[in-house]
């Protein structure tokens, strides 16, 4: 079933009101890829009355007054983006198309989403309506004083923003019902873990981070308070924080544990339309369900920490697998439904094949605070191989109706090669079976010296060039036409125009072309890229590195791997030496930019950003 989103729908189901209201800045969205859905889903499972409200209008009460007032509260979130990162691109302009909206237009997601639907609730219903909640991938990565790339500033924690009261941070299921049962039984929620809240005082075993103005204001500050934010992050090992902010205190309570197996589980099997809400689709197609609509996630977390990526802080560096059984379940409920063609547009997670991965000392004690799992060596205590996954893969395409499944989100080529039992023969029933047309991998750069500082010093020109020519090797020994695409990264802190000149050298030598998914990076509040972009020093040695700020640099980057081929460039092994000498060409190549469409303001994928690899 749909949650309610009208007043008549609410009288349908009998209900008399509603608990929680859940106000949203996408269009309603019933998918288990949509965080309003599940957090409604399992507040309603577990015995609320939930409706959504989605994109509200919020220069009058016509939205926000549709469904009245809950009893318990508000729940507030931007959607499944950052407002600011689903509206601006990466040179400050906005966007023209908005996955998430009806129709495509992005005309109905404010900036700053959390905090103009905070405002509007208060503005319609005053001071004393029920708490309003803040959650979703906003609250949870501008949670304490965080580098807001738009404004050019340290911001203080969005709770102080907005006003609202409460802010579950990371992926919050567990703490959402908990919070529910507290409101309803008046007791003080204050203890529910993933829950951050405002103190005058500091709470007994808090860790104090450095002040907000002090964070604005020294930038060794700041990164001290990010590492200390970063490595509290797993359940296992985490404290309580405090952030002195102006006269109060950010209070950010221990992460909720991560759910088990069985929970995760049950979050999937909830029931999901796979569909826009009608009281939405009347406006027009939801562009986003063409990828999600018949998608499978199959598990959460990565442990890649790649340092532009916030999966870490948002879903953990732990992976959690659902159960095989519950993914052959929900394929199986997929072939029931009217639109389903018997294709599964992907199987995967934030990387693909980390499905059923893991390690002992993560389960039981917490990852490794000092250590990486697989960079720039794989643990030799991370059991990594492709076992699980090839199974569950084989066991997707013997489910009846399900003619195709597709494996689209990304994977982490290195750690293909990297397993010596399975990861040939993953690779090649991948070619075999789960492609479609293309694969895509994200190599981002080829340079040793960026790729060190993005957190991939493993993902080398050699591995990749490995992976390629396995790749090619199994899909013509498989007589198909399928080939690989690159996503590839400009302007990363430490990556400088020389960089790109060899990148695009490497491109045209190794990859044989020029890659069309190049991303500028765009500094997204809580990652280590942000952090060095703001401090301009690495993050881990406190070194000075080169970071292109200016916004014409940062697109004269991109425009230096993307423009247009030269016949010259074709035919000689290109040096890019004499590439960076040449100036005329360098200044084409620069100011093409001015014709890419790309770089003024096309959707971004929203399965690459967050999930992406
Ligand atoms: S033991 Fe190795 S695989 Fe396990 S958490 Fe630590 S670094 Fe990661
Ligand atoms: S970019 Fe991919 S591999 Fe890297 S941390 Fe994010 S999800 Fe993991």
């Amino acid at each position: 079933m749909f949650l309610p989103t009208t007043k008549e729908e609410i009288e349908g189901l009998g209900w008399k009101g509603l608990d929680i209201i859940l106000v949203t800045g996408d269009s309603y969205i019933d998918s288990p890829y949509v965080g309003v859905a599940v957090i409604g889903k399992i507040l309603l499972d577990s015995g609320y009355k939930v409706g959504v409200i989605g994109q509200p209008e919020t220069s009058s009460d016509v939205d926000i007054r549709r469904l009245g007032e809950p009893r318990l509260f508000w729940g507030v979130t931007g959607g499944c983006i950052d407002s600011m990162v689903a509206n601006r691109t990466a040179t400050g302009r906005r966007r023209n198309r908005d996955d998430y909206t009806p129709g495509g237009v992005n005309n109905r997601r404010p900036d700053r989403a959390a905090i103009a639907y905070t405002n509007l609730i208060k503005r319609y219903y005053k001071k004393d309506t029920r708490p309003i909640v803040l959650g979703g991938i906003e609250a949870s990565l501008r949670r304490t004083a965080h580098y807001d790339f738009w404004t050019d500033t340290i911001r203080r924690s969005i709770l102080f923003d907005t006003k609202a009261d409460y802010l579950l941070y990371g992926m919050a299921e567990r703490s959402a019902v908990e919070l529910a049962g507290c409101i309803k039984d008046g007791k003080d929620p204050r203890s529910v873990r993933g829950l951050c809240y405002i103190s005058k005082d500091i709470p007994d075993g808090c860790l104090e981070l450095p002040s907000f103005q002090e964070s604005a204001q020294d930038k060794d500050a700041f990164t001290r308070s990010f590492h200390t934010v970063y490595n509290n992050n797993d359940p296992a090992t985490a404290v309580a924080l405090a952030q002195r902010q102006d006269t109060r205190y950010l209070i950010q309570n221990p992460p909720a544990p991560y759910l088990s197996q069985k929970e995760l589980d049950r979050v999937y099997g909830l029931g999901y339309e796979r569909d826009a809400h009608p009281y939405h689709r009347k406006d027009g197609e939801v562009k986003v369900l063409e990828t999600i609509r018949f998608s499978i996630s199959s598990h959460r977390g990565c442990y890649g920490e790649c340092s532009f990526c916030a999966i870490a802080v948002h879903e953990g560096r732990r992976v959690r697998s659902r159960s095989k059984a519950s993914i052959l379940a929900e394929a199986k409920e997929m072939t029931r439904h009217p639109l389903f063609k018997g294709r599964i547009n992907d199987v995967g997670g934030p990387s693909a094949n980390m499905y059923g991965t893991g390690c002992e000392r993560m389960e039981k004690q917490g990852c490794c605070p000092k250590k990486s799992c697989i960079s720039p060596q794989v643990c030799p205590r991370l059991n990594f191989g492709h076992a699980e996954q090839l199974s569950l893969l084989k066991a997707l395409r013997g489910v009846d109706g399900v003619q195709k499944v597709v494996v689209a989100s990304g994977l982490r080529h290195d750690l293909v090669l990297a397993d010596k039992n399975e990861g040939e023969r993953y690779l090649k029933e991948l070619v075999l079976h789960h492609v479609s047309g293309q694969m895509k991998i994200a190599p981002e750069h080829s340079e040793a010296s960026v790729l060190r500082q993005m957190g991939k010093p493993n993902c080398d020109q050699n591995a990749l060039i490995k992976f390629k020519e396995l790749f090619y090797k199994f899909t013509k020994e498989a007589g198909l036409s399928q080939f690989l695409t690159y996503y590839l990264m400009a302007a990363h802190p430490g990556c400088g125009e020389d960089d790109m000149a060899r990148l695009r050298s490497f491109a045209l030598k190794e990859l044989g072309r020029l890659p069309e998914q190049v991303q500028v990076f765009t500094p997204t509040p809580s990652t280590y890229s942000t952090l060095s972009y703001w401090t301009g020093c690495d993050p881990f040695t406190g070194k000075p590195c080169f970071v292109e700020k200016s916004a014409r640099g940062r697109e004269a980057q991109k425009s230096i791997l993307t423009g247009p081929c030269i016949k010259k460039e074709k035919k000689e092994a290109f040096d890019p030496k004499r590439l960076l000498k040449n100036s005329k060409f360098v200044q084409a190549l620069k100011s093409s930019h001015c014709n890419n469409k790309d770089a003024m303001g096309t959707q971004p994928d929203a399965r690459r950003r967050g999930s992406d690899e």
